[in-house]
């Protein structure tokens, strides 16, 4: 049977997660987060001196699981759950520098495109519309301000102790960004045929009622 894939990328703190997760619960479909699985690398490569040692092991070692619990996606990493680890500044940082090294975009790619072979999937990320998914039936480019994008990821976190201050959330967004578009392989772009949606001044509800709405024009869902 074929599946419907809907492919989300964009720059970080853009939003892809909340709205793909609200859409993916509304359409019945899985949510793909794949930012988990470079997190989870990035988790994997601190045990390791050097990039080469933690590259040379990677394969042989290095063992990914993404379950579902009531359609929330946890990530195991050589059997540990490690969903809530995963999310820390030190993570996105890392993340952000292993995802760079084409062994590691390489080592991802299959995992991704047979969990959409599977399954209808809203898959986010930065490359999934370019490169994991190119035949996608939808695909949205998720953007807003780096300004609005600290300035969210601050309000999320103002409460937690040690939250980091607006300014270095701004700080770690461009340095993200800047990664993310400058590197050799993969970098984020704008897939030709997707459609941007720049949510700087949307309410979250309203992103997922326009992607809710394109879904229901291009996709012949019953
Ligand atoms: O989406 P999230 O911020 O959790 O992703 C963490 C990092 O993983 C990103 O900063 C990006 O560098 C990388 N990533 C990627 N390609 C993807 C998903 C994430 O390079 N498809």
């Amino acid at each position: 049977m074929k599946t419907i894939n809907i492919a989300i990328d964009g720059p970080a703190g853009a939003g892809k997660s909340s709205v793909a997760r609200e859409v993916a619960s509304q359409l019945g479909f899985v949510y793909v987060d794949t930012g988990a699985l470079y997190r989870a690398i990035a988790l994997f490569s601190a045990d390791y001196p050097t990039t080469k040692a933690f590259l040379d092991d990677l394969e042989v070692s290095c063992h990914l699981e993404l379950k579902y619990f009531a359609g929330t996606q946890c990530i195991f990493l050589n059997g540990d759950n490690v969903t809530d680890k995963i999310r820390t500044p030190e993570i996105s940082m890392k993340a952000s520098e292993v995802s760079a090294l084409p062994k590691v975009r390489e080592f991802l790619l299959e995992t991704q495109k047979d969990i959409a072979k599977e399954y209808n999937v809203i898959m986010d990320g930065r490359d999934i519309g370019t490169v994991v998914l190119p035949d996608a039936d939808l695909k949205i480019y998720l953007t807003a301000s780096a300004e609005e994008r600290a300035s969210r990821r601050y309000l999320e976190l103002e409460d937690k102790p040690d939250a980091p201050s607006y300014e270095q959330l701004l700080e770690e967004i461009q340095q993200r960004d800047y990664n993310d578009i400058h590197r050799a392989v993969s970098p984020l772009h704008r897939a030709k045929d997707a459609v941007i949606i720049d949510t700087t001044n949307m309410g979250f509800h309203e992103v997922c009622e326009e992607i809710l709405n394109l879904a229901e024009k291009r996709l012949e869902l019953e």
